[in-house]
């Protein structure tokens, strides 16, 4: 059977381990802030069937930092292995959405922090290779600078990986040893060569991945649907969609568009995939219809979205949903990623309208109704993550599904090997 490639997480989110709580870890620990302006999340039209009359989001692709290239040779760090930890008993933060639902949030939990536990930690959590060791770890005598030299197989790694899990795997290293010594910078190094990174803390959430491989689903043995989010990410919603998922034991498909995708919009993005959701294509602005657009256009929109999402989650982008879903057929035949259109509607965007507590329950109602009213085992359904009633309207169709007998997985899952490039779907 066709295996899956789905990120999962060991634990909650962005784990740092923190050795002197009093003095490392902020509460609110640095987000996102070198992204500049943020502007608020802008409802996109919905795919489809109706006009774009608002205008496209113009935040511009979150940047990088530059951790991508492979390390260079320089001559390795000769101090001898600290054997004491830094600091006595440590903290684990734990990234969760916040109450409020406008983003992510952490709590401290306790966890040693010896150097070797530390990355056993990070190992374990499948950001590093479990086989790292560390070679050296030591603290400058003012206790500001710390040199971390680690065995060549991170260096290997890092050299292998995409920049998005490098980034994860460097970027976690240096905010946890950071976070747990309370040093300000960090020199890193790996088998005698110096790793690329910030030098401080990374101001972005560096979540926990686990690239943990699912099965593909048999439609003859159950019932299953996929319900897939376009015109996301959103910095809230789209994290409350990825709770309720948890709750349900669930995975969705978002379909995200590029220039939504900010610092905060991200850091949503990351964790929805964190939780097992699949990150795809939609489009880069929104406003290119794949019916109608030029060649250049058409390959730009997908390769931009390709790289933003690239970015920030692991893995291999494999599916693609054309705005409005409409697409020139030789495009579907030559296309690099499997198209994915949709047979049940919800329309929630046509019932997005919540100006009073009666207009917002019978407008979720709707909502919920379109699904219940379509959905059969294989159905691929769609909704948008960007507005209040969508979510609404969402825990209310999940919570149907599953006391109707139905799992909810992602399209790669309920397609199975059926998943390959050029092939168009509406269900499975
Ligand atoms: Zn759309």
């Amino acid at each position: 059977m066709k295996k899956i490639r789905i990120v999962s997480v060991l634990l909650l989110a962005a784990l740092l381990l923190s050795g002197c709580e009093s003095i490392i870890i902020p509460p609110n620990p640095p987000r996102q802030t070198t992204e500049g302006t943020q502007t608020p999340d802008e409802p996109h039209d919905p795919a489809g069937t109706i006009k774009d009359t608002e205008p496209p989001v113009t935040n511009p692709p979150a940047t990088n930092p530059p951790v991508t290239n492979p390390p260079v040779t320089n001559p390795p760090v000769t101090e001898p292995p600290v054997t004491e930890p830094p600091h006595g008993d440590g903290d684990v933060l734990l990234w969760h959405p916040t109450k409020s639902g406008d983003g992510l949030e952490a709590t401290v939990e306790k966890a040693g922090t010896e150097p070797a536990e530390l990355i056993r930690l990070l190992g374990s959590a499948g950001v590093i290779p479990k086989r790292t060791e560390v070679i050296s770890c030591k603290l400058s005598s003012n206790g500001r600078k710390l040199t971390l030299d680690l065995s060549s197989d991170f260096a290997s790694f890092i050299k292998e990986k995409t920049p998005a899990e490098s980034i994860l795997a460097v970027g976690s290293v240096v905010n946890t040893f950071l976070a747990a010594t309370g040093a300000e910078t960090v020199t890193l190094t790996a088998g005698g060569a110096v790793i690329p990174s910030e030098g401080k803390l990374y101001d972005r959430e560096l979540p926990f991945f686990d690239l943990t491989e699912h099965e593909a689903v048999d439609l003859k043995k159950g019932k299953y649907v996929s319900i897939t989010f376009d015109d996301g990410p959103h910095s809230s919603i789209t994290v409350k969609i990825a709770e309720k998922l948890r709750e349900k034991g669930a995975r969705a498909t978002f379909f995200v568009v590029g220039n939504r995708v900010n610092g905060k919009t991200a850091a949503a993005m990351q964790y929805a995939a964190i939780e097992g959701s699949e990150i795809a294509i939609h489009g880069y602005t929104h406003t290119v219809k794949y019916s109608k657009c030029t060649d250049a256009e058409y390959k730009e929109e997908l390769s931009l979205t390709d790289a933003v999402i690239r970015k920030y989650v692991p893995g291999p982008v494999t599916l693609m949903r054309p705005i409005g879903g409409s697409i020139l057929k030789e495009r579907i035949a030559s296309c690099p990623y499997t198209v994915i259109n949709w047979n049940v509607d919800s329309e929630d965007w046509k019932n997005k309208s919540h100006k009073t507590p009666e207009e917002t329950e019978a407008n979720i109602e709707t909502t919920v109704n379109n699904v219940k009213s379509q959905v059969k085992n294989g159905s691929i359904i769609l909704m948008h993550e960007i507005y209040d009633n969508s979510y609404e309207a969402f825990c209310r169709i999940i919570d149907w599904l599953y006391e109707e007998g139905y799992e909810v997985v992602t399209v790669s899952e309920l397609l199975g090997s059926k998943c390959v490039p050029g092939v168009r779907y509406f269900n499975a």
